[in-house]
């Protein structure tokens, strides 16, 4: 099995990389999903982006000016994705179907050791060597519904 530290308890504190931009996690998460498709590769600079699943109004942006660049996916669904102003660090994503859902990147945690994946999605893309916990699901290209996604989390999180 996935060896899994437990999750703290919120708030989680967390920012950019030049410390302008600064934000607080008052809830706990959804969701912690790797997306490997080629926007996601392209926007992070890595070979995927992590990211956890939170309702909206438990996020709370602290501090810090950040810019905002609205992605239409093939999908025709819109996102915001929304970055330090300075330093340029992908902060988090507001999906414009979703406004009470709130993605931010794992990577911009203080405490990030607790976020590991419980889904895979655009596994088919997934950059060569990329490994999987045996307890996360394996998504072809995007879930039909973001319940997957959930379900996945709570199905790891209610066994530990
Ligand atoms: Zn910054
Ligand atoms: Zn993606």
């Amino acid at each position: 099995m996935t060896r899994r530290p437990p999750i703290p308890s919120p708030p989680h504190h967390g920012g950019c990389l030049c410390g302008a931009a600064r934000d607080r996690v008052d809830v706990p998460p959804m969701a912690i999903n790797a997306c490997h498709c080629q926007d996601c590769r392209k926007l992070t600079g890595a070979a995927n982006l992590l990211m956890v699943a939170v309702p909206r109004d438990g996020f709370h942006h602290l501090s810090g000016a950040v810019d905002r660049f609205r992605k239409r996916a093939d999908s025709g669904r819109e996102v915001d994705i929304i970055r330090c102003a300075v330093c340029g660090t992908r902060l988090w994503h507001e999906p414009l179907a979703s406004p009470a859902l709130l993605f931010f990147a794992a990577g911009t945690l203080d405490e990030s050791d607790w976020a590991i994946p419980t889904s895979h999605i655009w596994i088919e893309k997934a950059a060569p060597g990329t490994s999987f916990q045996p307890d996360a699901i394996q998504v072809q290209g995007q879930p039909a519904t973001r319940d997957v996604l959930f379900d996945a989390f709570a199905a790891v999180y209610a066994k530990s």
